[in-house]
């Protein structure tokens, strides 16, 4: 591998003082990018959670302090503030600390949140970006989010507060309906439901195609396809698990593209 072609020099004296927030990927251990592998290479600590696969932390060296702020790290995730709190305490000047976040830092991941934080406290950071679920979740499913047939624009969307009015940020399902846009929902199983049903009061048919895929790229990755209507027998199956959801048009082309696909790596080279 050429040893020049990175413009940020990960030795450990050049990184020191700074938090790297890398994005770890989908899943599969080879989908974190080089530059992220880079940074793990050289943390003096790491401050990790569930999302990212904990394999990758073997990239890191034996002495690197592994901090967990997931889930089993208490009843509930590590508080938001906690984390930061961690991150400034410590990134002291000699030490390069990596946050290791799954798929992008900076999407649906709190990053710009620590990125406030290590601002205000007047440390140096930097971003690596990551393959994002939505994308890994197309790829693996054989669903192109945008084609010039289908689908212009690709939505990425949270589920996670479809039904809670109060919020400043809420989302307008009914307005996403009408923009034949793909939407990749984030965080939707549990609000399905909901989403379907506002959905389907913005105008989207009941056969409007839609794929569940959870644990895209890793062993235990299913993809299942239906539509509208059944979308919420599909997402039961795979509660509790990481699951992406995609709604549109471009769906269709998912059952001939992973036939083609499987067919063709069928074939003896
Ligand atoms: N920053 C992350 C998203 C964090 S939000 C990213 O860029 O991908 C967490 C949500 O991402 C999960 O609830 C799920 O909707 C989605 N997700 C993350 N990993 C996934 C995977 N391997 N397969 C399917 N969905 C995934």
């Amino acid at each position: 591998m050429p040893s020049k072609e990175a413009n940020v020099p990960y030795d450990r004296a050049a990184a020191a003082g700074r938090v790297t927030l890398v994005g770890a990927g989908p899943g599969a251990v080879d989908l974190i990018t080089v530059r992220g592998q880079r940074a793990l290479e050289t943390a003096d600590v790491v401050v990790y959670d569930d999302l990212a696969n904990a394999d990758l932390l073997e990239f890191c060296p034996p002495e690197t302090v592994r901090i967990y702020v997931g889930k089993r790290a208490g009843r509930h995730c590590a508080a938001q503030e906690t984390i930061g709190a961690i991150l400034v305490r410590e990134a002291t000047p000699e030490r390069h600390v990596v946050r290791l976040k799954g798929g992008d830092p900076l999407v649906f991941g709190r990053g710009g949140e620590e990125e406030q934080v290590l601002a205000e406290a007047g440390i140096p950071f930097e971003i690596v970006p990551g393959v994002t679920a939505a994308v890994a979740a197309g790829a693996v499913a054989g669903i192109p989010l945008t084609h010039r047939q289908h689908a212009s624009a690709v939505v990425f969307v949270t589920g996670h507060e479809c039904g809670e009015k109060s919020r400043e940020t809420s989302v307008d399902w009914r307005a996403l309906a009408r923009t034949r846009a793909t939407l990749c929902i984030y965080m939707g199983v549990r609000r399905l439901v909901a989403i379907v049903a506002e959905l389907s009061a913005g105008g989207l048919p009941g056969t409007t195609p839609v794929a569940v895929i959870a644990n895209a790229t890793l062993p235990d990755q299913s993809v299942q396809v239906g539509d509208l209507d059944s979308a919420e027998t599909l997402a039961a199956t795979v509660e509790g698990q990481p699951a992406l959801i995609i709604v549109g048009e471009v769906v269709r082309l998912s059952e001939i593209l992973t036939q083609a696909r499987m067919r063709l790596e069928a074939v003896p080279a």
